[in-house]
């Protein structure tokens, strides 16, 4: 099933719409990147299919909700989902196709393998979210070689998830070009997120602590390459801020997610707090002297 929405936005279900599409272009000489969402589209994404425009002659956005990617505790059931304003918000971005596969489509019955990232899979978020990163790789692989692209976007805001791309990517020899965006924020910091519509007023005025005090240790840890100590700090200035629970604020080297030992490498100060039930990442780069 395919139908075309609005302007230009051509919308496909199936697998082989998806495909046809995306073969038929770079046959043409068509250059092809793809940028994987879960719908729910806020100016982050926005930004992301701008940045793609720039990038290539055709733009596939997808929207799935992976419920591969989604622990038993976790928000599957109650994950925002608005398709129409959806299609509407890519269409107007000028997003030439969306992939929007249900989920027998992604997962028919028998369906039995999945992708595990040694290493990557179980650190940071992967100690607190049981299963995701499997989840993720999963259907980041599907999605890369359903649509075979030259090149894939994906926000900085979910930076292990972007290191964990690079890595099977790489290790798997799929032939697409992965492509970090920066993370797009709200004007007082807070990363723009679906997720952030889960806050409270009163949750909402303490989220941006967070990305200032990341801040704060990633400058600090520059200045005096101090970095233990500085971590440890910043996790009392988030406890001292009132968040329900620091699941975790780390230094970790950009590339590999390795512990920072030193600030000659190059590095990245990532962290996990909650807010009742609401989980909020987020993380920025040590700046380089
Ligand atoms: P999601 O729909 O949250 O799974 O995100 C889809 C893509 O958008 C992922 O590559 C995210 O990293 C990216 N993304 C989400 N929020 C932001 C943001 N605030 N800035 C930049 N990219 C983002």
């Amino acid at each position: 099933m395919s139908n075309k929405y609005a302007k230009s936005l051509v919308v496909v279900r199936e697998l082989d719409s998806l495909r046809r599409r995306v073969h038929d272009w770079r046959r043409d000489g068509l250059s092809v990147v793809l940028v994987p969402t879960m719908g729910a589209l806020h100016e982050g994404h926005i930004k992301l299919m701008e940045q793609a425009k720039k990038m290539a002659d055709r733009v596939v956005a997808t929207i799935f909700i992976n419920p591969k990617q989604f622990g038993p505790d976790e928000d599957f059931s109650s994950y925002p989902r608005q398709e129409a304003d959806d299609f509407e918000t890519l269409d107007v971005a000028g997003v030439h196709l969306l992939f929007a596969p249900e989920a027998e489509v992604m997962y028919p019955p028998g369906f039995a393998t999945t992708i595990s990232v040694a290493g990557i899979s179980d650190i940071l978020d992967g100690q607190h979210r049981d299963g995701h990163f499997i989840g993720v790789a999963t259907v980041v692989a599907k999605l890369l070689l359903q649509s075979l692209p030259d090149i894939a976007l994906f926000g900085e805001k979910d930076y292990q998830q972007l290191v964990l791309i690079r890595r099977f990517v790489k290790d798997l020899n799929i032939p697409v070009d992965i492509i970090g965006a920066p993370t797009v924020r709200d004007p007082d910091g807070l990363a723009m997120s679906s997720r952030n519509s889960y806050l409270s007023t009163e949750q909402r005025a303490k989220a941006p602590i967070l990305y200032a005090t990341i801040t704060e240790a990633a400058a600090e840890i520059a200045r005096s390459r101090e970095i233990m100590v500085t971590i440890e700090q910043a996790r009392q200035k988030l406890i001292s801020a009132g968040f329900d629970a620091v699941d975790y604020v780390e230094a970790r080297q950009a590339d590999n997610l390795a512990p920072l030992k030193s600030t000659s490498d190059s590095g990245r100060v990532l962290a996990a707090v909650r807010l009742g039930h609401t989980r909020l990442i987020d993380n920025v780069a040590v700046p380089t002297r």
